[in-house]
């Protein structure tokens, strides 16, 4: 039943959505409401599904006749308007497991994989996940602009995603961001504003704008549906690992969407009948100058204490994070425990997984492998546990941050002098040439 609000195809997808909840007070909101909040506790909605009927259609359907995108498990995805699900995130998802036997051998871990979310289609992080699902809801409800908060990765995938649905974007950064980041928005045809003031000033100012002048915003009103689509990366992992949950999964956190809506894939992958996944542990992982939601966890707290972040983890710096107890729970729930890291593990973390793996990541994916370190030192991961890490960033977009490391410069273009060369760079005693 088409609601007057929903600008709709006529086409449902498979979706067995059934409305919204308050997490708080349980009060129940109908799918075709634009409340993002619950007008008494402030809390973000959460999406509610028919389970019995997902589980039928699930059945119905065989893995070979489902697209390899997050599109996948639509059953479980809050978009009922098929004709807007199909303008986006249809190249996004699907991201490679990587077993990583290299990394694994530095850490003596046999059956450690990477989840590498920095080769995510269109913009290399796992934010193309969400966002597609916030620009979905805005064409499903006949919206024709879109706005962001952003660190620095959602600000990509809204200027991609947007100018693909054909949707002028509209991109607000924090004071402290990385400059290329801002400049690929603007290179994708977003308009880019960069405001004086942090990311949580930044994200309590862009509501009250988009409220005032009706602007969407992906990652503020279109929230509940934006969370949604962090599930995706739960049910890629386990049905990569052959619908066997892992033992161990180890997640950056920042504003604790990924981890608190991974859980809830989980969870929903067992009550259909897809997997066992109660047993799969979340290890939380922040920087040591951001870690709200690890030192709620760590501590044993009831609630989050916001903090000033000071980290080159840009993307993982919120210090208040809208579902961070969320988070807390998750990992309660689950037996897991957090980690937090310092700047200079977290670069050591990241140069480790380049030089074993080949795999280039931003600052926050060098937060899960440097706190996986942690993990395994303070024995709470064995050595032959399943165990996933999730890298959620491309280090490109970070490269102009990265501690450079000496390399040879101004060398002759001469067989003699390059043969010397050579043999300077087999000793690595390039410190101090040309750095
Ligand atoms: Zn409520």
């Amino acid at each position: 039943m088409a609601a007057p609000n929903i600008h709709s195809s006529g086409q449902p997808t498979r979706s067995c959505a059934t409305g919204m909840r308050c997490p708080s007070c349980g009060q129940t909101f109908e799918l075709t409401e634009t409340e993002a909040f619950c007008p008494d506790c402030s809390r973000c909605l959460d999406v509610t599904y028919d389970y019995e009927l997902a589980a039928e259609r699930i059945k119905g359907l065989g893995l070979s006749e489902r697209p390899q995108n997050i599109w996948r498990f639509e059953e479980l995805l809050p978009i009922m308007d098929a004709s807007a699900q199909a303008r986006v995130g249809q190249y996004s998802g699907f991201t490679p497991l990587i077993h990583a036997q290299r990394l694994g051998a530095e850490l003596g871990l046999s059956n450690l994989y990477i989840k590498d979310d920095s080769t995510m289609r269109p913009t290399l992080s796992y934010k193309d996940r969400v966002v597609s699902m916030s620009v979905a809801r805005l064409l499903e409800l006949g919206k024709s602009e879109l706005g962001c908060v952003s660190t620095g990765n959602v600000g990509h995938s809204v200027s991609a995603l947007a100018a693909k649905a054909g949707v002028p974007a509209y991109v607000f950064y924090p004071n402290r961001l990385e400059p290329t980041k801002a400049r690929a928005c603007r290179a994708l045809g977003a308009r880019v504003c960069q405001l004086d003031g942090n990311y949580d000033e930044a994200n309590r100012e862009c509501r009250r704008l988009g409220a005032e002048v009706g602007l969407e915003f992906a990652n503020i009103s279109l929230r509940p549906f934006y969370s949604e689509g962090a599930k995706t990366e739960g049910f890629e992992i386990i049905e990569q690992l052959g619908w066997q949950s892992p033992e161990h999964i180890v997640l950056p956190a920042a504003g604790g969407t990924l981890s608190s809506r991974a859980h809830k894939g989980l969870i929903e992958l067992e009550t259909v009948g897809l997997a066992q996944t109660a047993h799969t542990k979340f290890h939380i992982a922040q920087p040591a100058g951001c870690a709200p939601i690890a030192t709620a966890i760590i501590s044993g707290d009831q609630e989050i204490h916001p903090v000033t972040p000071t980290t080159i983890a840009h993307s993982l710096a919120i210090g208040a994070p809208g579902d961070g107890m969320l988070v807390v729970d998750a990992v309660r729930q689950r037996g897991g425990v957090a980690a937090t890291v310092t700047d200079a593990e977290i670069w050591a973390a990241v140069d480790l997984l380049g030089a074993t793996e080949g795999i280039l990541t931003e600052p926050a994916g060098g937060t899960s492998i440097a706190s996986l370190f942690k993990l395994v030192e303070a024995g709470h991961i064995g050595a032959d546990d399943v165990t996933v890490a999730v890298l959620t960033g491309n280090g490109l977009k970070t490269i102009e941050d990265h501690p450079d490391k000496p390399w040879l410069m101004g060398i002759p273009c001469h067989v003699d002098a390059m043969r010397d060369a050579l043999e300077q760079l087999r000793e690595g005693a390039t410190a101090g040439v040309g750095a």
